[in-house]
């Protein structure tokens, strides 16, 4: 967003008119950013033939998968009802992979019948999978590198205690079920996670999954999962997607030559594609001085922006009602009976009840991580495109609250 005659905008929209428009509070994306993000990521691979398969549990509103199938991008699905979510947006079964994690094997074969591609990431899946489907369905096996990806270990998944993926130490294992059951591996993945910084970690991650790839002669693709790193504060080191696209695109070349094929390249970023462009606006409805720091108190809370309780992460906070008032130190909190935070010591411009806030990187894991919890209503989202702000969810309403009860009958 930017700051334009005293007032913040975002692709040139007025963030206090929406806020007037919808009500608050809001998640508001902007559809110019996702796609600048998206071609950027595009440009950078060229050389190579990528396909993007964006991971739509980071925002799964259907404007916003339709916005990106417009764009010609595929989907990364991790649940059966992503996948329903991605066919009913339009995507074509062909361009959607299911990456799940722990689910029975039948929602693998609800998958199959929709016709997507399927990841799996489980040796006794596998097996059961070969019973079922022989060579007669294609998958991909998702491989667990080992390799330390990230800071934080609740968002790094490619380490030796994670849950995801079959350990690459396994191979020989999923070699010998692959064959028992005659089945058609078409694409070997892995992700190792979210934040990662530099293109040592990928290529180390490259290396294994290429050496892996020898043993499979059937490949069409090669799918690198996610893990792009966006900024969410001021002076936070990002991935450099051009100079990390670069060494990437000559190693998979190299490999292509080995192989003796030409395969696709596949990424899944979530966050990469839709963090930046979304903006969640919040009014706030006290201010309140302890003895140890003044809290601001806002009209949300954990309910609808889980991230900074559930992994410390960092959101900038900006008051768009004052952009210019003296900067002063603050608590920002929610109005949920637990203790909900969202971020400690935050140097905001002098905040009055009554103004509003924007959480910035609010587009990724914010309105898909959203609940009831105390029975409130979750926030309405709009996107701005084309030069307008248009809702695409409405705000919830009591009966939302309460439709799936069933009265009792004493
Ligand atoms: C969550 C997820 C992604 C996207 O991760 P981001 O950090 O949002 O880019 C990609 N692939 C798989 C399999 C995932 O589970």
């Amino acid at each position: 967003m930017e700051l334009k005659n005293e007032r913040y905008e975002a692709s040139g929209i007025d963030l206090l008119e929406v806020a007037n428009e919808f009500g608050l509070p809001v998640y508001i994306y902007d559809g110019n950013k996702i796609l600048d993000q998206y071609n950027r990521l595009l440009n950078a691979f060229k050389p190579v033939n990528i396909k993007i398969k964006y991971a739509c549990k980071a925002l799964n509103n259907s404007a916003i998968l339709k916005l990106l199938k417009n764009a010609g991008s595929g989907l990364d699905t991790v649940s059966i009802n992503e996948v329903k979510l991605g066919l009913r947006a339009g995507f074509n079964p062909d361009d959607i992979i299911f990456t799940p994690n722990c689910v029975s094997i039948e929602e693998i074969q609800e998958a199959v019948k929709l016709g997507v591609h399927i990841n799996i990431d489980n040796i006794s899946i596998l097996e059961q999978f070969g019973s079922l489907y022989g060579n007669s369905v294609p998958c991909c096996i998702r491989i667990n590198p080992h390799i330390l990806a990230g800071g934080n270990s609740k968002i790094s998944t490619g380490h030796i205690d994670s849950k995801f993926g079959i350990s690459v130490y396994q191979l020989r294992h999923v070699l010998r079920v692959v064959k028992s059951s005659n089945i058609l591996v078409t694409g070997l993945h892995m992700h190792t996670g979210s934040d990662i910084l530099d293109a040592g970690v990928f290529l180390q991650g490259a290396e294994i999954l290429f050496d892996a790839a020898k043993d499979f002669p059937d490949l069409k693709f090669i799918d690198f999962g996610s893990g792009f790193k966006v900024a969410y504060k001021e002076g936070d080191i990002t991935t450099d997607i051009e100079e990390l696209a670069s060494s990437i695109a000559q190693s998979f070349l190299d490999f292509c030559k080995d192989y003796g094929r030409d395969l696709e390249l596949w990424f899944e970023p979530g966050k990469y594609l839709v963090s930046e462009s979304g903006y969640f606006l919040v009014k706030v409805n006290v201010l309140k001085q302890t003895t140890a720091t003044v809290f601001v108190g806002v009209d949300s809370g954990m309910n609808h922006l889980i991230r900074p309780m559930l992994y410390d992460s960092y959101h900038s906070i900006v008051n768009l009602s004052n952009p210019n008032g003296k900067q002063r130190i603050y608590t920002v909190v929610g109005y949920i009976c637990e203790t909900d935070t969202f971020g400690w010591d935050r140097r905001i411009n002098e905040v009055h009840e009554g103004d509003v806030l924007c959480f910035k990187n609010a587009g990724a894991y914010g309105f898909t991580m959203s609940s009831n919890y105390n029975a409130r209503f979750r926030p309405a989202e709009v996107l701005i495109y084309n030069g307008k702000a248009q809702l695409i969810r409405k705000r919830e309403t009591f009966d939302d609250l309460v439709q799936n009860e069933v009265d009792v009958q004493w």
